[in-house]
């Protein structure tokens, strides 16, 4: 019995002295608490904020979903990272790598997993001008030249947030929860909606979101008179259907400043704002980005 208490004294020491010298001589991997995901829900058109705790070891930070690599800057005391379940998902469990650049120029990776679920968007009718539905040939031209300006638009690459806190509702009026809505406009199936309506009167002022650069100012035919504000990291606000626009290419702009006023323009059946959030290309209900703190 002596023998046996011995071996397993004997094995025990072993056993911790060989631990602590694997501790002394490899770092522990960061944990996984550092990483936190944020969101209202997770359906296609989403937003989901990811942010991870800025300790002194670490000196960037990227994020990896669906292909695409995301930087995350540092933003007060995290870095931040915004990211979109576009409105085209299906549902499935989608991976998400947090690669974590060291001081001593080695890598981290932390793995984390979004499940998103379906979700039944209604479909809706809509009587508009039929030159909105059918355009001319007249206008074809000029059809291609704005979808592809605004392509351009959205494949601008801002290294650095320009946000200032949490996105706010551009103006006040009755919001329509209508985002993802299978339109048929003059009993024509068009594209789902990829944004909210809020219905107020012609001229009733309409301001940035958030904190950014104009990087839009025109009439477009589809879409009227519109403003595309570009608030960093591939994260976009639109503005649609002012009857005047007040802000021009290349400005800067404060969250709440002014910059248009609510019209008609475009396809539309009366003066409302069409509000949409871009995130990397993806198609996200602003409101599910206002439920989001960045404070
Ligand atoms: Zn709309």
């Amino acid at each position: 019995m002596k023998a046996s208490r011995c071996v397993v004294l004997f094995c025990l020491i072993g056993f911790l002295s060989a631990g602590m010298s694997w501790q002394d001589t490899e770092e522990k991997p960061l944990p996984d608490d550092i990483v936190l995901l944020e969101y209202r829900a997770l359906f296609p058109g989403e937003a989901v904020k990811i942010s991870i705790n800025s300790l002194p070891i670490i000196k960037s930070v990227q994020v990896l979903f669906r292909g695409k690599t995301y930087e995350a800057p540092q933003k007060s005391d995290v870095f931040l990272c915004l990211i979109g379940l576009d409105l085209g998902m299906k549902e499935g469990i989608y991976p998400v790598t947090v690669r974590l650049h060291k001081e001593d120029r080695t890598v981290d990776e932390i793995k984390k997993e979004i499940y998103v679920k379906t979700k039944q968007f209604p479909v809706k009718k809509l009587w508009v001008k039929e030159e909105f539905v059918t355009p001319p040939q007249s206008v074809s031209n000029r059809i291609r030249e704005e979808s592809e300006l605004i392509g351009a638009v959205y494949d601008i690459h801002s290294p650095e947030w320009r946000i200032d806190g949490n996105f706010v509702l551009p103006v006040k009026g009755q919001m329509f929860f209508n985002f993802g809505e299978k339109r048929i406009y003059n009993n024509k199936p068009r594209s789902q909606h990829s944004g909210i309506d809020i219905s107020s009167p012609t001229g009733t002022p309409v301001m940035a979101s958030n904190a950014g650069r104009v990087v839009l100012a025109n009439h477009l035919y589809f879409s009227g008179k519109t403003v595309i504000i570009d608030h960093g990291l591939g994260v976009f606000s639109l503005y649609c259907h002012f009857s005047n626009i007040s802000v021009e290419g290349g400005d800067e702009v404060e969250k709440g400043e002014m910059i248009g006023k609510i019209g008609a323009t475009g396809r539309v059946t009366g003066p409302h704002l069409h509000w949409s959030i871009k995130i990397r290309g993806s198609r996200i209900d602003p409101n599910s980005l206002l439920s989001l703190n960045f404070k």
